[in-house]
């Protein structure tokens, strides 16, 4: 009889392998092959094979043995949804049957044979396309920015592959990334958008980045199977990061300041790529925001507010026309007012240069576009008895240089708060998670270790 053969994704029992061509010996791939069948069977003539070992070489109708990036996928017509790892078995065929078979050595992360009889293969994913690449293409120049999830629910791929090709039960596609990170032993990258046309997966007009609204059009987005509130396999972010390499060498336009998590660029609240993600294994690489090494005096930022209350914390209500800056109270449990400036100060810079050369370029940069009449005015040779100058606008304007989505205004609102929680999300994540407690009432508001990692991150 004639052995039969099923191939099959890898992760999918329900997603076969159609039109891989079966070849023994090294024969060459021809329109003459066979090949599996829309279901991924086919059958093979092993009972006239005389005793022995043969290769039985499986190769996709599309395929490739690059690593899984920028290179893989781009130019497929758009009705091709699956590429896959071609595959070498060994098989040892006695009296017409195959009695034993096995991937060749090397090649374990290609496929593996997981059945005898019927021949059961089964070929690693490359290329699976999900619903979320929409179908107007972008030009390279297009891309600047890559967006880092974690799936959160599990770590099973399958889920994640099923999830990427469902729709929601008013028929609305549910979105998927452009890669997803497995979190097997030998972690797997496989393509589910191609690079050259956005993808939902960064939550359309409810993110922006950089003063651009809807990150999808402009971001590319990679998905990691991990479970919400675990640790992280120190071989997935090593994939990861090769992954990120492999991207801003193939777009220049990304540059290395622009690899932000989910959360930064989101305008509510959501844990992703989460709180065990260590940003600084990145960092280390000079993957993403990256913190200047070294202390940063506060001495002269934001009006000088923690040089005078070293423990206290800029907070939402805080308002500079108001002259309120910080968490102290009057007696009355009124917010402070901080007195102004003495009559006949004289301004420590003529503008806002002046400024910048005491307190270093930092300050300097992020204040650049607040106008004069709102910068500090210290008396020279004094040390200063109050808050000076527009500390909430200063804030706003850093926040705002870095990426995120805030007007500076003066007026510390909902949406500056929300911009400082998902910065310290951010940075106060992973190996630096204690810095700045979660569930204190330091989240969302900038205390001095909070001021002073954002005047450490400078695009
Ligand atoms: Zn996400």
């Amino acid at each position: 009889m004639p052995a039969r053969i099923y191939v099959v994704n890898r992760y999918c029992s329900d997603d076969p392998v159609a039109g891989a061509a079966l070849t023994f010996g090294g024969d060459p791939v021809t329109a003459q092959s066979p090949r599996t069948g829309p279901n991924g069977w086919a059958t093979i003539a092993m009972d006239t094979f005389a005793d022995g070992e043969y290769v039985l070489k499986i190769t996709p109708a599309h395929t490739s043995q690059l690593p899984v990036g920028p290179e893989v996928a781009e130019n497929l017509a758009a009705n091709v949804t699956r590429m896959f790892r071609s595959l070498d078995v060994r098989i040892v065929v006695k009296k017409g049957q195959a009695v034993s078979a096995a991937a060749t050595a090397g090649q374990e992360e290609n496929g593996a044979v997981v059945g005898l009889s019927p021949l059961n293969i089964q070929l690693q994913p490359i290329f699976f396309k999900g619903l979320g690449e929409y179908s107007i293409a972008r030009k390279p120049e297009g891309i600047s920015l890559i967006v880092i999830h974690q799936t959160a629910g599990s770590t099973s791929v399958h889920g994640s592959l099923s999830w990427f090709k469902s729709r929601d039960e008013n028929g609305k596609v549910r979105g998927s990334p452009h890669y997803l990170v497995s979190a097997d032993a030998k972690p797997q990258v496989i393509k589910i958008s191609r690079d050259g046309y956005p993808a939902g997966h960064a939550g359309g007009t409810l993110s922006a980045w950089g003063g651009n609204a809807n990150a999808d059009m402009f971001s590319i987005g990679i998905e990691n199977s991990h479970a919400a509130k675990t640790l992280w396999p120190r071989a997935q972010v090593d994939r990861l990061i090769r992954l990120l390499e492999q991207l801003v060498k193939a777009y220049p336009t990304i540059s290395r300041h622009r690899i932000v998590g989910h959360t930064d660029v989101l305008s509510i609240d959501r844990d992703c790529p989460g709180l065990e993600f260590d940003w600084a294994l990145l960092e280390r690489e000079g993957l993403g925001m990256v913190p200047r090494s070294g202390s940063v005096s506060l001495d002269l930022a934001y009006g000088g507010f923690f040089r005078l209350e070293p423990t206290g914390k800029l907070q939402q209500g805080n308002n500079d026309t108001r002259r309120v800056w910080g968490n102290s109270k009057d007696s009355k449990g009124n917010p402070k007012i901080w007195p102004a400036n003495p009559a006949g100060a004289v301004f420590a810079g003529s503008n806002i240069g002046g400024v910048a050369n005491i307190a270093g370029q930092d300050v300097g940069n992020s204040v650049r576009n607040v106008t004069e009449a709102v910068v500090a005015t210290l008396v020279q040779g004094q040390t200063p008895v109050t808050v000076s100058g527009a500390p909430i606008r200063e804030l706003q304007t850093d926040l705002r240089d870095i990426g995120y989505n805030v007007m500076p205004d003066g007026d510390y609102g909902k949406n500056t708060k929300h911009a400082v929680e998902m910065f310290q999300k951010h940075f106060f994540a992973g190996s630096r998670r204690g810095l700045v407690a979660e569930g204190s009432n330091s989240r969302g508001s900038v205390d001095a270790v909070t001021a002073e990692y954002i005047k450490r991150v400078r695009p």
